[in-house]
């Protein structure tokens, strides 16, 4: 039993759900992205909630990362956001659905699923309206419909592109381009194809600034973890991820005494110190270490001192009344997470996407 516990609570992240709901039409379907262990967490956990949660879609970024969730018994359907024609296959064999953004890729899926001779093999088009990331541009529409109108091998579940810049007010005038470019690149499919596909734009931030764009799906990633890019909207949402562990043994230096590797910390004074079970092998960078972050013991902030270790960091627990084996929480709200990924200047999708696969997972 390793104490160190990262904690999924499943009422908050199924309420953070129904306030996206909230912001959108009844019929407008979810996909919930739950890509890279979902933001960090626990992408099998995760799933089976969305399971029963009435969401419609899953998208993973990479095959790996679906077949996982098949082989836990996740029966929604998965659209591989980021499939690689080499693994075209293995996403056929394990009833993936992929995301396809080249003349190329679209011409090599159709050869296999015609050889395996399937019919209406669910696939999704993503195209390129200004984050020059992954997809097809506006031309390519033409030589799309002739390789997919009327094919019996495949069936367009959805179409969409990915905003660049949803959070940020102001870039909305490139925005709304970005959308207004994706609108004229599905009438010819509507036009031309007997089932309608699903189009879709917005992530977390396009529900919540965008809204009017909609269409018939959205795909909500971060949002589900109670963070939505602007405190205005991450303050109504709860938090769903608590990472907490135990104090392992409690030291007392005395002036002049060093700690930790490099001798990093000096005692100025007699210092009592907690030495906690998580290091940068978790997911704790060693930016965090030399009093640059904190931690809670009985609700009182304990520096972390010393240099972070690939293990173990160092906390300053002398003015804190407290003994080895009570309980240290990292973080447990959005604002913890929020500082935290400040300290370590970046933004809470790649501190949470951090933390490592060694923490035990819980969802309660
Ligand atoms: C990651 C991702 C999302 C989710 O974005 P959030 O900002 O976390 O909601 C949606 N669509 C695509 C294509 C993505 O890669």
């Amino acid at each position: 039993m390793h104490p160190t516990i990262l904690e999924i609570n499943t009422d908050n992240l199924v309420k953070n759900i129904a306030f996206f709901k909230s912001k959108l039409h009844q019929k407008t379907k979810m996909v919930a992205v739950v890509k890279a262990f979902a933001y960090g967490s626990d992408a099998v956990s995760i799933s089976k909630i969305l399971q029963k949660n009435n969401i419609d879609y899953l998208a993973v970024a990479y095959t790996k990362e679906g077949i996982q969730l098949r082989k836990n018994n996740i029966i929604l359907p998965i659209i591989v956001l980021h499939a690689q024609i080499e693994n075209y296959k293995k996403i056929i064999k394990h009833s993936l659905e992929p995301n396809i953004y080249s003349l190329n890729g679209l011409k090599k899926f159709i050869q296999i699923v015609k050889k395996k001779n399937l019919k209406r093999y669910p696939i999704h088009l993503k195209f390129n309206t200004g984050l020059n990331r992954l997809g097809f541009v506006k031309e390519d529409v033409s030589e799309i419909l002739k390789l997919v109108k009327n094919n019996p091998n495949i069936s367009i579940k959805s179409i969409f592109s990915h905003l660049a810049a949803s959070e940020d007010s102001a870039e909305k005038e490139f925005t709304i381009k970005q959308i207004h470019l994706f609108e004229s690149i599905k009438n010819p499919f509507t036009e031309a194809l007997k089932n309608k596909p699903y189009y879709h734009i917005l992530n977390t931030s396009g529900i919540l600034n965008y809204s009017e764009y909609q269409m018939d799906m959205v795909r909500l990633g971060v949002g589900m973890f109670g963070f939505a890019n602007e405190p205005k909207f991450t303050n109504k949402l709860k938090n769903v991820l608590t990472l907490k562990t135990k104090i392992s043994q409690i030291h007392t230096i005395n002036k002049g005494e060093s700690l930790g590797y490099n001798r990093a910390f000096v005692a100025t004074k007699k210092t009592k110190t907690a030495t906690l079970p998580i290091g940068h092998a978790d997911g704790i960078s060693r930016k965090l270490g030399n009093k640059n972050s904190f931690v809670y013991i009985n609700h009182k902030k304990a520096t972390i001192i010393g240099n972070v270790c690939m293990d173990m960091i160092m906390v300053d627990v002398t003015n804190i009344n407290c003994k080895e084996g009570d309980e240290v929480i990292i973080f447990d709200s959005q604002k913890d997470i929020l500082r935290i990924s400040k300290e370590l200047n970046t933004i809470p999708y790649e501190f949470l996407t951090m933390l490592s696969q060694r923490i035990k997972r819980k969802v309660i």
